[in-house]
């Protein structure tokens, strides 16, 4: 399975702002971005974040444009060319653009079970299903990129429900909320997505009108 193999903490540095990629680390005095807020590498100090003049107050529209996708690309963990698969699925459906590009990114399986809160970040929920651990309407998968849809449910598999991990999960997803567009039964470790995520309900710092703008011109 392919994956992004830079440090995830630089990711946040090179974006300029914190993406939340780690999960609880993120959240304490240990987050890199709080101790380095500049770009990482040898100009990190002074230089630009990224190229074509970011962060020096000359952004270009493309500039922004690009880095828009590429923060997307970095919260979900995506690559460049299964973005743009999605940009063309989420253009070919009826609606805006952008939020069809969102709700897409959203209600991938790892995204689905990281925001069930059976994941830290989605990393981790990327390779608890890569092993396995999952089953989609009792069906065992070990795709992350699965689309799931209204009616879908999913569940800890019988054989994985027995693990440590699983059973110190319940307690730990408890202190996690989950969104509105998903329903969750900690006792037994399943999840349903009642309906598809509204915008106000994904990830508010992203700007899918950048992004359709970035792959439009191109
Ligand atoms: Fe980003 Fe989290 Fe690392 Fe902080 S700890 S830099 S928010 S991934």
């Amino acid at each position: 399975m392919a994956k992004t193999i830079s440090p995830v903490c630089k990711l946040c540095r090179r974006e300029g702002e914190k993406l939340y990629l780690k999960g609880d680390r993120c959240f304490t005095p240990k987050c890199a971005f709080e101790k380095r807020n500049f770009a990482p590498g040898q100009h990190g100090r002074t230089g630009s974040r990224g190229s074509r003049g970011m962060g020096t107050g000359r952004e270009s529209d493309f500039a922004r444009q690009l880095r828009a996708k590429q923060k997307a690309r970095r919260v979900y963990g995506v690559l460049e060319r299964q973005f743009r698969r999605y940009y063309e699925t989420a253009l070919g459906r009826r609606g805006l653009t952008g939020l069809n590009l969102l709700q897409i990114l959203e209600t991938r399986l790892d995204n689905v079970v990281f925001r069930l809160g059976f994941a830290v970040n989605r990393a981790q929920a990327r390779s608890l299903v890569t092993h396995g651990h999952f089953t989609v309407n009792g069906r065992r998968t070990d795709v992350p990129s699965m689309l799931l849809g209204p009616g879908d449910t999913i569940d800890v598999r019988g054989g994985s429900n027995g693990l440590t991990y699983f059973k110190d999960m319940g307690v730990v997803a408890e202190k996690r909320n989950t969104p509105a567009w998903l329903g969750r039964d900690l006792k037994k470790l399943s999840g349903t997505v009642s309906r598809m995520p509204e915008r106000g309900e994904i990830e508010g710092t992203l700007n899918e009108q950048l992004i359709v703008e970035y792959y439009s011109r191109r």
